[in-house]
């Protein structure tokens, strides 16, 4: 059932369950932000929490801090925290580095845990540091073999004894399609190989139950869905099953048993903290730990529907005004997130509406070669909100507002 009027739209808001965690969030007068995927609003609670640290906890308590103001164990315990969004147990997530080089620590792990298998599997249409990591490791490491399918569903056509580790994306993150990650993870181990799952766009997006899937290990990014700011630490997942055993390649002396030992041979914490290598950004971390504040309040089946909600109802309206969606409209295929396209327009045009529309307040982003993409987050997106960006979009389309030579100048980051 879909809003089919602004005022049904500020009923089903009044009845949102999620409505009170609006006011946790900054959000700028005169924007209705759809790129909470790509880089999540700021927590009221994290302003507080950064200037506490770098006020006191740094300036006044400078080094003593690493014990007192539990910096050193911020990796662990945030991990903790963030666990059950992820349907992990605790001790099986550590946040620290960024995706990118928890990918390469993984899928190096991966293979040495598969020896006598070179070959690690990836999606050519993945967002593109997942390949440029399983591209820079194959030519790292000698004999490994990189392999690509278009996406999950070509896996059959790939798998065989020779494949290693398989390293797939829960929500593409330009399409917004979900892969099943039970029936996926289930398939890749039948055929003897681990798995990998990019959570960058399904993480804080959707209920994601790793431990119940069976999956081996995990990446996500604390930015997007997570609120935690630029810059803020990835996390890793490795199932308990593997933890004692497991070896990343980047054994920095924050993932020793004893860092401060200070020996010269390197002996792997028994924990997930062997997935450390160096100094971790503190600050960042903090102002994850002020988001999973947050988070604590949050029921995801709850989230989850109006996430879906929020989604049917910007798809519906987008393709009364013509645009064609990307995004499957089965509930259970998709993420957070929706793309558009215009359809037989020049690919240009799409980046140009998206300009159009941030110039009016609607922020949403475009990623090459023709796709306009909104992220919905129901932490802080209302009905209301959908339907006037639509009606922005509307206006945009019907005026052609867009085909201005302003909106067609590309910027650094689009
Ligand atoms: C955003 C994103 C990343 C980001 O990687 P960083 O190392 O944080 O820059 C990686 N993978 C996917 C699928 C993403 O969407």
């Amino acid at each position: 059932m879909t809003a089919t009027s602004r005022n049904e739209c500020a009923a089903l808001d009044a009845a949102d369950p999620l409505s009170g965690l609006r006011t946790e969030f900054v959000l700028p007068e005169g924007v209705i932000y759809l790129d909470g995927n790509s880089l999540g609003a700021l927590p009221r609670r994290t302003l507080d929490r950064v200037h506490r640290l770098i006020e006191h906890e740094w300036g006044q308590r400078l080094i003593r801090s690493w014990n007192e103001a539990g910096w050193w164990d911020l990796p662990t315990v945030l991990g903790d925290r963030l666990a059950p969004l992820l349907g992990a147990s605790p001790g099986e997530v550590v946040v620290c580095d960024s995706t990118s080089v928890n990918i390469f620590k993984t899928l190096a792990a991966a293979l040495r845990m598969r020896p006598g298998r070179r070959a690690v599997v990836a999606e050519s249409g993945s967002f593109p540091t997942d390949l440029y990591i399983t591209e820079g490791l194959a030519g790292t490491l000698d004999g490994v073999e990189r392999r690509l399918v278009a996406d999950a569903r070509e896996l059959p056509g790939v798998l065989d004894d020779e494949v290693a580790v398989v390293l797939l994306n829960h929500v593409d993150y330009r399409t917004g399609r979900l892969q099943d990650m039970a029936a996926v993870t289930d398939l890749v181990h039948r055929h003897g190989a681990l798995v990998i799952w990019d959570l960058c766009h399904s993480a804080g997006a959707l209920p994601v139950e790793l431990n119940a899937c069976g999956v081996d290990f995990a990446v996500g990014c604390g930015y997007k869905y997570l609120n935690a700011g630029p810059g803020s630490p990835a996390f890793v997942f490795c199932a308990a099953r593997h933890i004692g055993s497991v070896r990343q390649p980047l054994s920095g002396w924050w993932g020793h048993a004893e860092p401060f030992a200070f020996e010269p041979g390197y002996a792997p914490d028994p924990g997930i903290r062997r997935f450390l290598t160096g100094s971790q950004p503190v600050v960042g971390g903090a102002a994850l730990a002020a988001s999973l504040e947050v988070w604590e309040r949050v029921d995801m089946a709850a989230l989850r529907t109006k996430s879906l909600a929020l989604t049917d109802l910007f798809m519906r309206r987008a393709e009364e005004l013509g645009l064609e969606t990307l995004t499957p409209r089965e509930p259970e295929r998709r993420g957070s997130q929706v793309a558009l396209r215009v359809r037989d327009g020049d690919p240009g045009d799409g980046y140009a509406i998206v300009q159009a529309l941030i110039d009016r307040g609607v922020i949403g982003d475009f990623r090459a070669p023709d796709v306009m993409r909104f992220g919905f987050t129901p932490l802080y997106l209302r009905y209301v909100d959908v339907w006037d960006a639509t009606e922005a979009l509307a206006d945009i389309l019907r005026t052609g507002a867009w085909r201005d030579g302003k909106y067609a100048v590309r910027n650094a980051v689009t």
